[in-house]
């Protein structure tokens, strides 16, 4: 029972041991707070389960971004004879999956090893338990043997994430993976089926086929729901053109196992109405995540969250009970991003221990989908832009362009484009900046610090860009989509 005189165990106890749980108990420490952090997983229904850190260590941006890299390196390999290059035999190259697997794994437990390590010295008291409120100030941890492990605090922080849902479809549960289990999958995943058309299901589907394992995407509705639409069908196409199969407007049926291993898969197309199917080696779903509040008894500590989904609505982090706050992928209507949980986590800390007042603004936050062709963004899409501005008020600038070092390979320059979304009126600021292409995670990120201070369009051209590189192609817009002129490049160099 919490004590009634405010002599708690800690000043702050944090249930989640991932981006954003972790960021807020460092930041809370180093401000002098005394702090224990919960960390546990639950094995997924294929068995698999990790260290400490959360989702974005273990099971999602650094397998997932050293995947994607084993897949880049694959078609560098191919386009270095074009280079000059004597690569030998290059038509037997292929990739090792098990080889893969090992060194991406090697890393993730380097890492969790420094975070153990990190909180030990920082003496932040790492509880590898699962944990769930008894009150308001007071959780109980049920220890992987079994044992509980209670104690109180002040403040108390929610950042237990998210996890893959599975369909309610026969076999899902039985025969299927999802991302939690691909970057460790102890076999070659073959050929595979991604349920689900969102970022996760694309970049999966993405490295798999560029390592030589065919992949068919099932779309319920759009791919990259959410995203800018136009730019959505610039990755989908890169994605059909090199082999990548989509089948529109269906949804899973059935996953049924053969005698042979192999997988069954049967869906519908809701538009025609038809079942198809087909056999597969692995079939991955990527149908959204869930908010893991269910185990946390809410309920006895006075905490609401949205029945439909578990995430917790909290405008400021600070839940209904004004002691317990929530960070990261738990809170509803917020990006589901590691530099997000992070840098919410961190002021979080801030405010709760050091008076500090600053909120996290979590508007124009650029983000990545790293698909063979990746798509970089920040700020408004041109779908959401023209729904708040009108499309007389915007002003809409694009261009195809042509990246310098596809030309010798003769690589596909179809889907290389970019646009800004901007306010008509002049100075014209910028509202968005979609980028589709090589390393358009590090072409945006400087962008998105530009979106921050509030860059116009007459800023961005008179801004002398670096050549040659991809990123130039923002300072040379220039062509409208209102004056209907061609926006494909004419030169690279003039
Ligand atoms: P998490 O990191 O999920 O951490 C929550 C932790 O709490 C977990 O360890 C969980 O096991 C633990 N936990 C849950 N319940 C309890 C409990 N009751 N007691 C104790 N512990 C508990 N984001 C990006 O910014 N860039 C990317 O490229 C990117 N790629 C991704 C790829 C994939 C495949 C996935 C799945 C996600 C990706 N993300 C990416 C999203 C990113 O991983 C998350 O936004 C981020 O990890 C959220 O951090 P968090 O602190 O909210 O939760």
């Amino acid at each position: 029972m919490a004590p009634i005189d405010g002599n708690f165990d800690y000043d702050l106890a944090v249930i989640g041991g991932g981006s954003g749980g972790l960021a807020c108990a460092k930041e809370a420490v180093n401000l002098g707070a005394k702090v224990a952090v919960f960390d546990y997983v639950t094995p997924s229904p294929q068995g698999t389960k990790w260290g400490l850190g959360g989702t974005c260590v273990n099971v999602g941006c650094i397998p997932k971004k050293l995947m994607h890299q084993a897949a880049l390196l694959g078609e560098s390999i191919h386009e270095a004879v074009s280079y000059g290059w004597e690569v030998p035999r290059h038509q037997d190259i292929k990739i090792n999956w098990g080889s893969l697997t090992e060194s991406v794994q090697n890393h993730i437990k380097s890492v969790n090893w420094v975070t153990r390590v990190d909180l030990r010295d920082k003496k932040i008291e790492y509880i590898n338990g699962l944990g769930e409120f008894k009150d308001a100030h007071t959780i109980i941890a049920t220890m992987k043997n079994g044992s509980k492990k209670e104690l109180t605090a002040k403040n108390i922080v929610i950042a237990v994430g998210g996890r893959p849902q599975y369909p309610a479809i026969p076999g899902a549960m039985e025969y299927c993976i999802s991302s939690d289990d691909i970057f460790s999958l102890s076999h070659p995943p073959g050929k595979t089926l991604v349920v689900g058309a969102g970022y996760i299901g694309l970049e999966c589907a993405g490295f798999l086929n560029s390592m030589g394992y065919p992949a068919t995407v099932l779309v319920r509705s759009v791919p990259l729901r959410g995203f800018d639409q136009q730019m959505a069908r610039m990755v989908t196409n890169e994605m059909e053109e090199r082999g990548v199969k989509f089948q529109h407007k269906c949804v899973p049926i059935s996953v049924e196992k053969l005698e042979s291993g192999q997988l069954k898969a049967r869906w519908l197309n809701t538009e025609l109405q038809e079942q198809h199917e087909d056999v597969f080696d692995t079939v991955l779903l990527a149908t959204g995540r869930y908010a893991l509040t269910k185990t946390l008894n809410l309920d006895a500590a006075g905490v609401t969250c949205i029945t439909s989904n578990g995430k917790i609505a909290a405008e400021t982090e600070q839940t209904n009970v004004p002691n317990i706050y929530a960070v990261g992928d738990v809170l509803e209507g917020r990006p589901e991003l590691t530099p997000v949980a992070i840098h919410a986590g961190r002021l979080l800390a801030r405010r709760m221990f050091a008076a500090a007042t600053q909120q996290m603004d979590y508007e124009n936050v650029a983000t990545t989908v790293f698909t063979p062709l990746e798509y970089g963004c920040v700020g408004l899409s041109e779908e959401t832009a023209t729904a708040k501005y009108g499309a007389d008020n915007l002003e809409i600038y694009h261009a195809y362009y042509k990246p310098t070092e596809f030309f010798i390979p003769q690589r596909n320059i179809k889907n290389c484009y970019l646009k800004a979304v901007a306010l008509r009126e002049a100075p014209q600021k910028i509202l968005g900046l979609h980028f589709v292409g090589p390393v358009a995670g590090e072409v945006i990120q400087g962008f998105a610090a530009a979106i921050k201070c509030g860059i116009t369009m007459e800023q961005l051209m008179n801004t002398v860009g670096i050549h040659p590189t991809v990123a130039e192609e923002f300072t040379r817009l220039n062509i409208t989509k209102r004056s209907g002129k061609d926006p494909n490049p004419a030169s690279c160099c003039s």
